[in-house]
C-alpha cells in the first residue's frame, strides 16, 4: 500500500516536473550576430539641471556637434555633477565649452545616470539653460532593457520572445521615422519602458537574443507594432482612435486575456473629481448632471460620452475623458457608466489603447503552446517576421518604416 502511494506521488512530481520545465524551458540556439550595428537614441532625462553620472572605464569625450576630441581618458567616478555653465557643460570640476558633449565608455563599458546603469554612449545636451540626457545604445542591448520593463519575465518563453519582436519593431520603426530629430525614444510609457542594464534579466536577455535581428515587416516595411496590456475581448483599429492605422493595426477577437486581472475592472469617481478634472483640461463646466455612453465602435469601445450640465447635453471624446481623469482610473474606453448621488461608477474590460498585440491574450496563447511566430500572426494579420538587415539593404533610411506618426500623448495608455 505505501509502495503504491509512494509510486503515485512520484509519477505526479515527475509530471509537475516535467510541466515546470516546458513552461520555463529556454532553448540555447541563437541567431548570429549582424555586422552593422544599429543605433537607437533614447532620452533618458528632460530639462533637468543638474544630473549624475559615472562610468566604469575611462572614458573619451567628444563635442556632439563637431565630433572633436575634447578630452581622451576621461576619468568619471561614480555620482560626478553635470549641470550647464554659461560656456557649456560643467562635468564635475571641468568645464567643456560645447552645446553637447558625447561621452563614450570603453567597449563593454557601462554608464551611470542618476544611479541606473546604461549600456552606449551618453549625449548631454544643454537646451535653454537645462539639460538633456541620450542614451546612444545599439539596438539589441537597447532591447534587453525594455524586455523585463514591458513584459512579466516569468512567463512562458514564447510571449517574451514575440515582445522581443514587437519591441524592436517599435523602436526600429521609431528610429528611422525620427531620423532628424534629436532622439527616437523616450524610456517612460510613452514610447516603451527602458531600464537599462540594471533592469536586464537572464530570461528575457535570452529570448533577445533568440529573436536578434527579427522584426514584423508589412508590405516591405517595418510595422509600428503598438501593444497593449489587455484588449478586454477584441483589439483596437489604430485608425479608429489616432485616425492613421494600418491593415495589420485593424484589430481582432482576442479570447484568451480572461487571465488577465484587468480583463474586468469597476472604479467609482466622485462627481466633483470628474468636474475638477474636466475643468483643468480647459472644460468650463459649472456641475455635472448625468453622463452616458455615445456609441460604441466595432470593438465594443466608446467613441465618445454624453454629459449634461445645466440642461445641455454635451459630447466628450472618451480618449480626452480617459486624460482627464487618468487612464490608470479609465482602464480603457470599453465601459459602462452608472451615475449615484455623489460618484459614478464605471465598469469596464481590458487596460490599454487595445491596438496591436494583446499582452495578457499572447500570454494566454503561449498557455496554449502557441509560437512567437503564429501569436504575432495572430494579432498582426497581414505582417509576417523578417530580417532587419534585410528590409533595411531593400530600401533605405526613413522610406524603410510606415510613416504613421501618432501623437506621444495619444500613445499611451
Ligand atoms: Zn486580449
Amino acid at each position: 500500500m505505501i509502495r503504491k502511494k509512494t509510486i503515485q506521488a512520484g509519477v505526479i512530481l515527475i509530471i509537475l516536473g516535467i510541466a515546470a520545465f516546458r513552461f520555463f524551458f529556454v532553448p540555447f540556439r541563437f541567431s548570429p550576430a549582424g555586422k552593422q550595428p544599429f543605433v537607437i537614441r533614447v532620452r533618458l532625462a528632460h530639462s533637468p539641471n543638474r544630473l549624475e553620472l559615472g562610468a566604469q572605464s575611462r572614458c573619451e569625450i567628444r563635442d556632439v556637434k563637431t565630433g572633436n576630441l575634447l578630452e581622451k581618458e576621461a576619468v568619471i567616478p561614480h555620482g560626478t555633477e553635470v549641470s550647464p555653465a554659461d560656456t557649456g557643460i560643467k562635468l564635475g570640476s571641468r568645464i567643456f565649452a560645447a552645446e553637447g558633449i558625447r561621452i563614450s565608455p570603453s567597449r563593454g563599458a557601462g554608464i551611470t545616470l542618476n544611479g541606473t546603469l546604461y549600456r552606449g554612449e551618453m549625449d548631454i545636451i544643454r537646451a535653454a539653460g537645462e539639460l538633456d540626457a541620450v542614451n546612444r545604445v545599439e539596438l539589441e542591448g537597447y532591447l534587453k532593457g525594455v524586455v523585463p520593463c514591458e513584459i512579466n519575465r516569468f512567463w512562458p518563453f514564447a510571449v517574451i520572445k514575440a515582445q522581443a519582436i514587437v519591441s524592436r519593431s517599435f523602436a526600429v520603426h521609431e528610429a528611422l521615422r525620427r531620423k532628424d530629430k534629436d532622439y527616437d525614444l523616450t524610456a517612460d510609457t510613452f514610447s516603451q519602458v527602458y531600464g537599462g542594464l540594471s533592469s536586464e534579466r537572464w530570461r528575457t536577455t535570452r529570448a533577445v537574443e533568440a529573436t536578434r535581428d527579427r522584426v514584423l515587416e508589412y508590405e516591405g516595411r517595418v510595422l509600428p507594432a503598438y501593444f497593449h496590456s489587455c484588449c478586454g475581448g477584441h483589439t483596437q483599429d489604430a485608425s479608429r482612435i489616432w485616425g492613421t492605422g494600418l491593415q495589420p493595426l485593424r484589430g481582432v477577437k482576442c479570447l484568451w486575456c480572461r487571465w488577465s486581472p484587468y480583463f474586468r475592472w469597476q472604479v467609482r469617481v466622485s462627481t466633483q473629481t470628474i468636474l475638477e478634472r474636466l475643468n483643468s483640461r480647459g472644460y468650463r463646466f459649472k456641475r455635472i448632471d448625468d453622463i452616458r455612453t455615445g456609441p460604441r465602435d466595432g470593438s465594443g469601445r466608446v467613441e465618445y460620452v454624453r454629459m449634461r450640465s445645466n440642461n445641455k447635453w454635451f459630447e466628450i471624446k472618451t480618449k480626452d475623458l480617459r486624460s482627464a481623469v487618468g487612464r490608470r482610473v479609465l482602464k480603457s474606453a470599453n465601459f459602462h457608466v452608472k451615475k449615484y448621488p455623489l460618484f459614478y461608477l464605471f465598469s469596464g474590460y481590458g487596460w490599454g489603447h487595445g491596438v496591436g498585440m494583446c499582452q495578457w491574450g499572447a500570454f494566454g496563447l503561449s498557455l496554449r503552446r502557441w509560437s512567437a511566430e503564429r501569436i504575432l500572426q495572430r494579432y498582426y494579420p497581414g505582417a509576417k517576421i523578417t530580417r532587419l538587415k534585410r528590409l533595411l539593404e531593400k530600401r533605405d533610411g526613413p522610406a524603410a518604416a510606415w510613416g504613421m506618426v501618432i501623437a506621444y500623448g495619444d500613445m499611451w495608455g
